[in-house]
């Protein structure tokens, strides 16, 4: 059976903890390998290298950095069949979907090939006499990412480009569920030039975490995951001592008003909800309908189109879903869906039991729609992570709005209408980090950040974009006087400016 190690110092680097945890083939439901799994001691041989390398990395000109992350973006553009192939087997996503996946990674490496523009600094001349003042960013030293199974290449990407582009060396923890992207994206770092060390990668479960989180040379904490790890790691990095971004897990709502084309709103709820079979943060997994007329008219039209999501393993090329990433976590999403009519949803459609023929064995799991469903069901109140979409009824915007501004979560939101004004009014008001008007998806762009509020995200800074880099980096001002040697003489009072 395959053994995946670590990579440290841009070398291979197999595992001497004598623990592993098993790599699944979700389509097939047979293992496809073993990774291994850290212990401390391994861990602090990753930070030992990039604390190493940090040195010379955090002085190396912005030239060399950024002719670097022009070739590693040439790699990675060539080599992105590969890298879908790879999130594909071992995470299920079908290779589309892997693809864009990719393709919103690399947005992030394009951002740190002009990391120059984001790194200058400001000076004012003459702030006193003969006094200039320069304020710049500098790197922190050796900084960590920790990430989930459902984006195995492009949450990594939205971290260690913007870090090693700003002077850092990056340890990187990837979900021990599909550890193979990220690997090779740290060996085509290392193709691409960067020097030993720059960009490591160790495998491993909570043992690898708690010990980053609590080694002395590791200044910064970026973590992607599930709510409750995201808090646990926050408080475990600030007790520690660093800086963190902790981003969480999500229920993300879409408000469909009456006014709204309800084709244009169902074509974009499949798709935010059952693309990636739902494994993705940003899902739509409640639609909001307002009035009953709507909901009627939306619900016939989700169930339409849910109905026709042909479901795959990534080797049919007409599959637009895959699997879920383990047999448990499909289980546990079956679950949901039949509590959810204990509880009194109306199932409009039930994927469970859902079996690929020639894929018997996969963890397939079928799309499910559930209607008339209410905030005290488990289904409502928990994030499912799965091809389970929810219709809640409310009377008015007004009924909307409050529920959505009522979950703990706030990291996605749409609105879909036609209403200029009412759109309007809903961005100003609703109270989550990334908004979309008649745009299921609001992912912004590699050169804005991303990040929700309230649960769905722990720490100050947003992650990628110009918070990327000011998280990635620490402010220094220095103020500057030449004076003429006459000038000179001894004052202890506190300097004033004039
Ligand atoms: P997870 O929280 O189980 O795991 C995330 C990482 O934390 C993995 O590397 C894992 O090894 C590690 N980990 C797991 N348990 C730990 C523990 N007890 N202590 C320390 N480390 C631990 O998340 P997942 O299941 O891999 O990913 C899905 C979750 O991630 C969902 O909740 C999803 O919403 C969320 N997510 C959020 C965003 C976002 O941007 N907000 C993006 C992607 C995924």
């Amino acid at each position: 059976m395959r053994t995946i190690g670590h990579f440290v110092d841009n070398e291979p680097v197999a595992g001497a903890s004598g623990r592993f945890g098993p790599v699944w083939d979700p389509a097939t439901g047979e293992q496809s390998g073993r990774v291994a799994l850290a212990s401390a001691a391994e861990v602090d041989t990753a930070v030992a290298a990039a604390a190493r390398a940090a040195r010379s990395w955090g002085t190396a000109s912005l030239a060399r950095r950024t002719s670097l992350l022009f070739r590693y973006r040439e790699l990675l553009t060539a080599r992105r069949e590969e890298l879908a192939a790879l999130i594909t087997a071992e995470h299920g996503k079908v290779p589309g979907d892997a693809l864009g996946e990719v393709a919103r990674g690399l947005e992030i490496v394009e951002l740190a090939c002009g990391i120059t523009q984001q790194l200058k600094g400001e000076l004012s001349t003459e702030a006193s006499t003969g006094v200039d003042v320069a304020s710049f960013r500098a790197p922190l030293g050796v900084v960590a990412g920790i990430t989930p199974f459902n984006f195995p290449a492009m949450v990594p990407l939205w971290m260690f480009p913007v870090a090693v582009a700003c002077g850092n060396a990056f340890v990187l923890k990837p979900s021990e569920k599909d550890p193979s992207a990220a690997l090779r994206l740290a060996e085509l770092a290392a193709e691409a030039g960067f020097p030993p060390g720059v960009l490591n990668v160790v495998n491993g479960d909570r043992e690898a975490v708690d010990r980053l989180l609590a080694h002395p040379d590791v200044a910064a904490v970026s973590f992607v995951g599930s709510t409750p790890v995201a808090r646990a790691v926050q408080q475990g990095a600030v007790a520690h001592g660093k800086r963190v971004q902790a981003l969480g897990g999500a229920k993300n709502h879409m408000l469909v008003l009456p006014d709204a084309d309800l084709d244009m709103a169902a074509d974009s709820a499949i798709g935010a909800a059952y693309g990636s079979a739902g494994e993705r943060c940003m899902a739509v997994s409640v639609v909001v309908a307002v009035g009953d007329d709507t909901a009627d008219a939306l619900v016939a039209r989700l169930a339409t189109r849910a109905a026709a999501v042909r479901i795959g393993p990534g080797t049919d090329p007409d599959a637009e879903m895959g699997p879920l990433i383990t047999a448990e976590h499909r289980d546990r999403v079956a679950a949901y869906v039949r509590g959810a009519a204990d509880q009194g949803a109306e199932v409009v459609l039930d994927g469970t039991g859902y079996a690929v023929p020639g894929h018997e064995a996969g963890f397939f799991l079928g799309v499910s729609l559930l209607d008339r469903v209410t905030r005290e069901m488990d289904a409502y109140r928990d994030e499912i992570f799965g091809p389970v979409l929810c219709v809640v009824r409310a009377a008015s915007y007004e009924e909307g709005l409050e529920l959505i501004n009522s979950s703990p979560w706030g990291n996605g939101s749409a609105v879909f209408t036609r209403d200029g004004g009412a759109a309007r009014r809903f961005q100003l008001d609703v109270e989550t980090g990334m908004v979309g008007v008649n745009v299921p998806i609001p992912v912004p762009v590699g050169y804005h950040s991303f990040g929700g509020w309230k649960a769905s995200l722990f720490g100050e800074h947003h992650i990628y974009g110009p918070d990327g880099v000011r998280f990635f980096t620490r402010g220094k001002v220095v103020t500057t006087r030449w004076p003429e040697p006459a000038d000179s003489g001894v004052s202890l009072g506190f300097p004033r400016n004039h």
